[in-house]
């Protein structure tokens, strides 16, 4: 029996500091040819460290406008003052290639890719409670007091809508957090829904048994 081949598409949100990006650079580090994370375009400015085409493409407003208008993008969203999008060329290549494309993005991109793509396994990623969210939100240094509360607000609206998604993902050991993420995956591939020419296969092969043809 041959399951389907393609790769599945798999959202990962969760509020700021929550430990996304630490996550999906380990499940890449440990499966590189299982997964590829898609890049996503940003007005946002790099942070220290952060290299354009690494991390983001990096864009002004114009730019990232211009996308929106040629269409380049699955989905866009603004969030905390800056444009965030997903170019679309990078998901179809490495999707048709195999490999399950991880879009980490926030919660409206979320669910325009779901509108568009409905297979596609939504994610959220969550610490174990709010106060050790804002201890890693400060202890990355990588934002001010201002926009730690910016973020800490979003998260506070984003919980409201945690309930449309697939899996709860509880990042307390990291470690245990990672082996969850891609045993998670990994059964997402059974679904029946994602194998129907597998179902046919077998489906004919039983009707040509109750025929006879198989001289029994
Ligand atoms: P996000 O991508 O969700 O905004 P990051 O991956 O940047 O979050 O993680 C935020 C901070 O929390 C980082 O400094 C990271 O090293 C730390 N961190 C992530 N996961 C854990 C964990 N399981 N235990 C302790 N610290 C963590
Ligand atoms: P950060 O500025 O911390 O890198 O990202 C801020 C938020 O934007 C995070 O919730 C992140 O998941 C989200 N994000 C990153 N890329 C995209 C994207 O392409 N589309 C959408 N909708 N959100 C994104």
């Amino acid at each position: 029996m041959v399951l389907e081949k393609k790769g599945i598409l798999i959202v990962v949100s969760g509020f700021s500091g929550a430990g996304k990006g630490t996550i999906m650079k380990e499940l890449l580090k440990r499966h590189p040819n299982v997964y590829a994370l898609s890049i996503s375009a940003t007005t946002r400015k790099p942070r220290v460290g952060e290299q354009d085409g690494v991390d983001y493409f990096f864009k002004t407003k114009e730019e990232f406008e211009q996308m929106i208008e040629n269409g380049d993008l699955i989905e866009y969203a603004q969030y905390v003052g800056n444009y965030y999008g997903t170019p679309k060329p990078y998901v179809d290549k490495q999707l048709e290639a195999g490999k399950d494309v991880i879009l980490e993005i926030e919660i409206q991109g979320a669910f325009e890719v779901k509108e568009k793509f409905p297979q596609t396994v939504l994610l959220f990623v969550t610490p174990p409670s709010a106060q050790i969210l804002e201890k890693r939100l400060v202890g990355r240094g990588t934002e001010d007091r201002k926009t730690i509360a910016q973020r800490l607000s979003r998260a506070a609206e984003e919980v409201e809508k945690m309930d449309h998604y697939d899996y709860l993902i509880i990042n307390d050991d990291l470690e245990k957090c990672v082996k969850k993420v891609h045993q998670i995956l990994r059964d997402e591939h059974l679904r029946i829904s994602r194998n129907q020419a597998a179902i046919n296969q077998i489906r004919q092969e039983l009707q040509e048994f109750s025929k006879g043809e198989y001289g029994i």
